[in-house]
This record gives C-alpha cells, sequence and structure tokens, in this order.
C-alpha cells in the first residue's frame, strides 16, 4: 500500500548521506557526454543525432548515453540507413541505458574496423539481417568496441570528469560515495585529491573502494602506503551474473523470452570461484562485495558465504533484485547486507513484468529483509541504497520512490505500476532514508 497522505510533511532536503554503490569516474564521465535520455521517441533521438553531428568537428566522433528503446514509442532502435541519414559522414555510437547495446551508423563501423555478423569478445555481435548486412545494432562487447573507438580522456581529462562527478554528488547531499569497481587510475587520482586536501575541502567527501578482487593487490598497497584519510579500501568486488535487461541475470524460474541456451540466465563465476575470491578477501581483512542481480545467483553467494563463514564484517550482495523468500531470513543468519538499488524499479518494470511476470512478487523484499533482522543504513548486516550510477540518475529521490513503491512525499513523479512489484515489501518514507544514511 502507499503509505502516504495528503498531510504528509514537504520532502525533506537530503544532506549526510551515502552512496553505496556507483561508478564514480564513469559517472563524471558521463556528465560530460551527451545523453538521449530526454528523447521520448526514436524521432527525437534521430534529431538529437543530427543536432550533435552538425557541431561536431571533421572527424570527430559522436557518442551519446542512455537510450532506452523499448520506451520509445517505436519500440525498436533506428536502423543503419536511418542514423547514415541523421548523421552524415560523423562517426556516430549512441549506448543503451545499461550498456548491454548500441547502434552506430556506417561510418562509425568503418571507423571502429567492424563488419556485420562479426563476434567481438566473449559475447559481442556486429547484428546483421538475413541478407548478411549490418543492420547498426551492436551487442555487449561489439558497442564497446565502437564506443571506445575514439581516443580515452587525457589524465586531466579523467581528474576533471571526477571532479565533476563528486562536486554532483555533494550537491545531491552525499557526504560518502562507494565506487563498485575500483581500478589503479581512479584509486591514485582519489588518492592524490586526498592528499592535496581537496576531498577534506571543497568536495568534502570519503570514498570507499571496492576493486575487483584481482586488482585489490595493488591498490591495497597504494592506500597502506600513503595512508589518505578520505579514501579507504572497503572491499573486493565479484560478479555473479548479468542483467535483468539482457535475459542474464541468473534466476531460479525461467524468463519468458530467454536468450538461446540461456532459460534462466547466467552464472558469471562457478561455486569454487566464489568461495576462493570469499577466502582471497578475508585473508586481507576485507569483506566481498558481490554483483548478484537474480533469485539464483543470490542464492548462490548464500550458500558460498555458509560454506566459507568468512570472518571479516560488513559482507555484502549488490542488487538481489529477486530474492527467494526462503532465502530472505539467510542474510541476518549470515552477517551479509543487502546492497541495493530501488531507483532500478522505476526503469526495470517494463523487463520485470514482460520477462519474469511469475516473480514480481520476490521483488526488492526490503520490508521482510529489514524484519528479518537487517538494520537500515547498516553496512554489517543492514540495508544500504544506492543507484549504480551512471546506469541511472543519483538523485536519491528516486530509490525513495521505488522503496515506497510510488508512496513517498513529493513523489508527483511516481510510475504507473509500481505498486505491481512486490506491494507488500514497500517501506516508509523515512525508513527508506534511514537505508542512506551512514551510522
Ligand atoms: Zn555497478
Amino acid at each position: 500500500m502507499p503509505q502516504t497522505s495528503a498531510t504528509a510533511p514537504a520532502a525533506r532536503t537530503p544532506s549526510g548521506l551515502r552512496e553505496a554503490h556507483c561508478h564514480i569516474g564513469a559517472f563524471g564521465a558521463a556528465l560530460s557526454l551527451p545523453s538521449v535520455s530526454e528523447c521520448a521517441s526514436l524521432g527525437e533521438c534521430l534529431a538529437r543525432v543530427t543536432a550533435l553531428c552538425a557541431v561536431a568537428k571533421p572527424g570527430q566522433h559522436v557518442r551519446a548515453l542512455h537510450a532506452r528503446p523499448l520506451a520509445w514509442p517505436e519500440g525498436r532502435w533506428p536502423t543503419l540507413a536511418e542514423l547514415d541519414a541523421a548523421a552524415g559522414a560523423a562517426p556516430v555510437v549512441i549506448m543503451s541505458f545499461d550498456h548491454h547495446q548500441g547502434v552506430c551508423n556506417s561510418a562509425m563501423l568503418a571507423a571502429a574496423g567492424l563488419s556485420a555478423g562479426q563476434r567481438v569478445g566473449p559475447k559481442g555481435e556486429v547484428v546483421s539481417d538475413a541478407h548478411g548486412v549490418a543492420t547498426g545494432l551492436l551487442m555487449e562487447h561489439a558497442a564497446y568496441a565502437a564506443w571506445e573507438a575514439s581516443p580515452g580522456p587525457s589524465v586531466e581529462e579523467s581528474l576533471s570528469h571526477l571532479r565533476a562527478g563528486l562536486r554532483r554528488y555533494l550537491e545531491l547531499g552525499f557526504i560518502e560515495v562507494h565506487d563498485l569497481r575500483t581500478d589503479l587510475r581512479l584509486a591514485e587520482a582519489l588518492v592524490a585529491m586526498d592528499l592535496s586536501g581537496e576531498l577534506a575541502g571543497e568536495l568534502g567527501m570519503r570514498v570507499e573502494l571496492f576493486p575487483l578482487v584481482q586488482d585489490l593487490g595493488p591498490i591495497v598497497e597504494l592506500v597502506q602506503t600513503l595512508r589518505p584519510a578520505r579514501v579507504r579500501v572497503a572491499g573486493g568486488k565479484l560478479f555473479a551474473d548479468g542483467t535483468l535487461n539482457a535475459r542474464t541475470a541468473l534466476t531460479l524460474t525461467p524468463y519468458a523470452e530467454a536468450l538461446p541456451g540461456l532459460p534462466m540466465g547466467q552464472a558469471m563465476v562457478t561455486p569454487s570461484q566464489v568461495d576462493d575470491a570469499l577466502r582471497a578477501c578475508d585473508a586481507l581483512g576485507l569483506p566481498l562485495a558481490v554483483h548478484a542481480i537474480g533469485d539464483g545467483a543470490v542464492r548462490m553467494i548464500l550458500d558460498a558465504l555458509a560454506r566459507v563463514r568468512p570472518v571479516a564484517m560488513g559482507q555484502r550482495i549488490e542488487h538481489c533484485e529477486l530474492i527467494d523468500p526462503a532465502d530472505v531470513p539467510r542474510f541476518a543468519e549470515l552477517g551479509v547486507t543487502a546492497s541495493v538499488q530501488p531507483c532500478h524499479l522505476l526503469t526495470d518494470l517494463p523487463a520485470l513484468t514482460r520477462l519474469l511476470p511469475q516473480s514480481l512478487g520476490r521483488v526488492l523484499p526490503v520490508r521482510s529483509l529489514i524484519a528479518s533482522g537487517l538494520t537500515p543504513g547498516a553496512l554489517v548486516r543492514g540495508v544500504v541504497f544506492g543507484s549504480d550510477a551512471p546506469i541511472v540518475r543519483p538523485e536519491p529521490i528516486d530509490s525513495i520512490v521505488g522503496a515506497t513503491r510510488g508512496g513517498a512525499t513529493g513523489s508527483a513523479s511516481a510510475v504507473a505500476g509500481l505498486d505491481r512489484l512486490s506491494p507488500g515489501e514497500a517501506i516508509d518514507e523515512a525508513t527508506a532514508w534511514r537505508c542512506f544514511e551512514p551510522g
């Protein structure tokens, strides 16, 4: 049930918040790139491409983020011919909001050296039609190949992106951000900013790092050597499955429109690899934060935690967008923190209702997790909120709307149909804000 009332107080101005899951470098970079998120149709997207190409320098690659073609009335990507007509000679690539697909024009195919039907990396494909002609659609690594065909940012540009990202978080009321896949270059930049006093002063931010388990060594050493005051290695990161929109999140029941050969999505690791990752982090005195979106992946990680019983506190499951009811109490029993992004319900609603209609009752059971012993906002045996920016925008109100299923004060933008997603798991607005507050 929506929990707001006509007499509810005005929406609070957020301050002192923690973003528990973002990609701060990529978020800062995305702020400087064009976005088609405001385009309401395929036609508007093509018009935006034409406008961007009109001001591009000769030979410059035109890149835009955040396409959501399933939300457009046309319900599809532009064709290669449409994009060629809109772009002219400029190479153009547009990335989907979840970074699992993209579309490009003929000039970009040539610039990136991609050809129809080509396989790129483990899951990438330059999609072709029945006649073997490229459609412009790029899957997974093929989309990254087109995206990365333009020269990357300089060190100075990366630093200015990082500052822009942190500044935006500050404006939104955050004082702490967790970066969930930190590489050495980002860690070095953050440590340098801390040592120069920038993080304590102008930006006023604490940053917690979660490098991939295999990247932990040099980053732990960097932080131990230079001892920054506001940057800390807080854990390792591991990916257990894919995503719901891509139908690769590992589920316990089949997808309505499964990928060929993947009726219930895909595990990215074996159980013994999860055990090894838990032990490697535990040896460093660190918890592991595991990306697990589907209920199958969540169970896989809880099983591993029950087997390995790591000593480090604050083990985390990231996303856990679907949880089998039998697994809900296991979080508290095993001392696990659920690091969730209720804001994703606003955008995952079409995918969830179309692909996993049988699972709508097990979407983000935050109320049950709290009732079973998790503490809102706690990093040990807690429920913490984040956005996964730049996948979606980091405005905290979006997760308040998601967690209350549209019942939040001031949420005029409540999404139609949100209350179809496990409505009994809605929490009240005050509890939802506590999930953003550092203890
Ligand atoms: Zn993430």
